[in-house]
């Protein structure tokens, strides 16, 4: 080795470790540093789907007492899992949402809660531009169904956030949700639903940019909507099949992972009919451990994609192994 740079490569050497000693020693400044001024979240997974891209965004979480929220199973029962699960029935809940990157076009799956459920929650946006995206950029929004966690994104007061996406909806969802006439009817706890559903779909929906679409027929190449009501009266899930792989997007077919994959028959009281939501569910996890294709789940913990096992009676989770992919067009 020529002397010359025997002697760059020492020098070199040398400053990676004055840049290695930097870095990990502290300092007074350091100490001194302003604490963080953004709630720390953790914003985006990307998964690999033969040709296509499904990113994972995350809203954000927000506490939830599932000791008020969960019926149909023993108060004892039901603490036993979640203690299992090293957690107590309060737990905190993911909102998820997901982006598929497809044949050149974004398209968001269900929108997240902007600022109806406070600070820790309504971080779409920011998971969204962490990812490289702007919300001008999204072809379309997939919804699940039209609580307000789903579609509370969709708007920023009267302004769309989508500009140049289209709405899809379900037609039994969205007849149900939109109707004046049944939110005249509603109880006075669920009027704060129709209302969220009805000004958060309006502006899309005078723009003509609201599709409600029947089941069984593709909305864009290898993505087909799959009726799965009880959760909502047109709850939706979505099929994504390409080149051999396949996921399902779950939508709210689960709330308490910890509890409800052990016990697919534990009701959750944000069910429109509970029986109907349990029933879904016993019947997507069973297809999705029968068949093994992936899910993604918008309150599975962050980001809510993995695979279902069966063991005997019961489901076992298992969440996808992190990996890091290149990017596609
Ligand atoms: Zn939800």
């Amino acid at each position: 080795m020529n002397h010359s740079i025997k002697s760059g490569l020492q020098l070199l050497a040398a400053s990676f470790i004055i840049l290695f000693l930097t870095l990990v020693t502290p300092t007074h400044s350091f100490s001194q540093t302003a604490a963080p001024t953004a709630l720390p979240q953790p914003g985006y997974y990307v998964l690999q789907l033969g040709d296509i891209q499904i990113i994972a965004l995350s809203d954000g979480t927000a506490a939830l007492d599932f000791t008020k929220l969960l019926s149909n199973i023993a108060p004892e029962k039901r603490d036993r899992l979640f203690k299992e699960n090293y957690l107590t029935s309060s737990v905190e809940n993911s909102v998820n949402a997901f982006l598929i990157k497809a044949d050149g076009k974004l398209i968001l799956v269900d929108a997240g809660t902007a600022d109806a459920f406070g600070p820790t929650l309504g971080k779409l946006a920011a998971s969204l531009n962490n990812a490289g995206y702007r919300p001008e950029q999204i072809d379309a929004v997939l919804l699940t169904h039209l609580h307000p966690d789903h579609v509370g994104g969709l708007t920023d007061g009267d302004k769309i956030v989508f500009p140049n996406a289209t709405i899809y909806v379900s037609k039994p969802e969205a007849a149900y949700w939109l109707s004046e006439d049944n939110k005249r009817k509603a109880p006075k706890s669920a009027q704060f639903y129709f209302e969220t559903a009805i000004q958060k779909i309006a502006p899309y929906q005078k723009a003509g940019k609201l599709v409600t679409f029947d089941y069984g027929t593709e909305l864009f190449p290898g993505i087909t909507p799959m009726a799965t009501p009880g959760h909502t009266p047109g709850h939706s899930s979505y099929i994504v099949e390409r080149k051999g792989q396949k996921l399902l997007f779950w939508g709210d077919l689960v709330h308490a992972a910890a509890v409800q994959f052990s016990d697919p028959g534990a009701y959750m009281g944000f069910d429109s009919d509970p029986k109907a939501g349990a029933e879904q569910r016993k019947k997507a996890y069973a297809d999705a451990a029968r068949n093994g294709y992936w899910i993604a789940a918008d309150h599975i913990s962050f980001p809510g994609i993995g695979h279902l096992r069966a063991d005997g009676s019961k489901y076992v989770w298992i969440p996808a192994n992190y990996s890091v992919y290149p990017p596609i067009k």
